[in-house]
């Protein structure tokens, strides 16, 4: 063995670090890693990129202390949205986050809601983290319907990355996202099948006391539970039935009778 391979550091099948935002992709994600593909160590590494609400982290540090993981760590990078100033409404204070169906075709190829080179960048730092640890593996919750509009959630994104990625000497690190063909729907069912608590998640935009039904993270979504035939279970809990059936709290809009007001959806496939 040369001196250069005696000095690698093995990196560990039986580890993986996966991104975890709180939503309901990455959620699955992190549960699929744990239950169906076994991994014992798992990290989860989520991000404070200056997004307006923390409702999504708080989802994920319940779901990571769900799914058993060795360490669950939040890196702070709420410089980001003063650093990418009108960059998207999800980190610009001042720009609202748009409805879905206020958005016409031009601006849906990469929305407002889209983070300026955001997933390259987590990715990177992901990278750093997992090679630090010895890992090889990261696990990215991107899927196909998210493709229409986000750059950096496609199975061309990641074959790029993943190329640069491979020049790494010692320990190339790759990035897996199981999902990228995937729809939403799919993964609602393998959650089912692996015990997921989607009501410990959050994809709404805005960060209110309930889902707001109509920007796109929430018709997505609401599309989704919709195609497995499944109640979303978030919903539940935010919206209580009073006696005569009405929804009485949270605050009704687009969600009375738990159904979006648009059937419109963003998929692409
Ligand atoms: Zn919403």
């Amino acid at each position: 063995m040369s001196g250069t391979e005696s000095e690698k550091r093995p990196a560990s099948p039986e580890s993986a670090v996966v991104l975890l935002s709180g939503g309901m992709d990455s959620t699955t994600l992190l549960h699929y890693v744990v239950r169906r593909l076994a991994v014992g160590k798992v990290y989860a590494l989520s991000f404070l990129y200056g997004q307006k609400h923390r409702r999504e982290l708080e989802a994920a540090a319940w779901q990571a202390r769900a799914a058993g993981v060795i360490a669950h760590d939040v890196v702070d990078m709420s410089f980001f949205g003063a650093l990418t100033p009108g960059g998207s409404t999800l980190t610009d204070q001042a720009l609202d986050v748009p409805r879905l169906a206020d958005l016409g075709a031009a601006q849906l190829s990469q929305p407002p809601t889209y983070v300026p080179n955001r997933n390259m960048i987590l990715l990177s730092l992901a990278a750093a983290y997992a090679e630090a640890r010895g890992v090889a593996d990261i696990y990215y919750g991107a899927q196909a319907q998210d493709r229409y509009g986000y750059w950096d959630c496609t199975a061309g994104f990641l074959d790029r990355i993943n190329a640069v990625l491979a020049l790494n000497r010692r320990i190339p690190v790759r990035v897996q996202a199981p999902f990228v063909a995937w729809r939403k729907a799919e993964e609602l069912r393998l959650g089912r099948d692996l015990g997921v608590d989607y009501a410990h998640t959050w994809t709404c935009y805005r960060g209110e006391s309930a889902p707001c039904g109509n920007c796109p993270a929430c018709v997505e979504r609401a599309a989704a539970f919709r195609e497995a035939g499944w109640p979303d279970p978030l919903l539940r809990v935010c919206f209580t039935k009073g006696r005569t059936g009405r929804i009485t709290a949270g605050p009704g809009g687009a969600y009375g009778g738990v159904v979006p007001e648009t059937e419109r959806t963003l998929s692409r496939t």
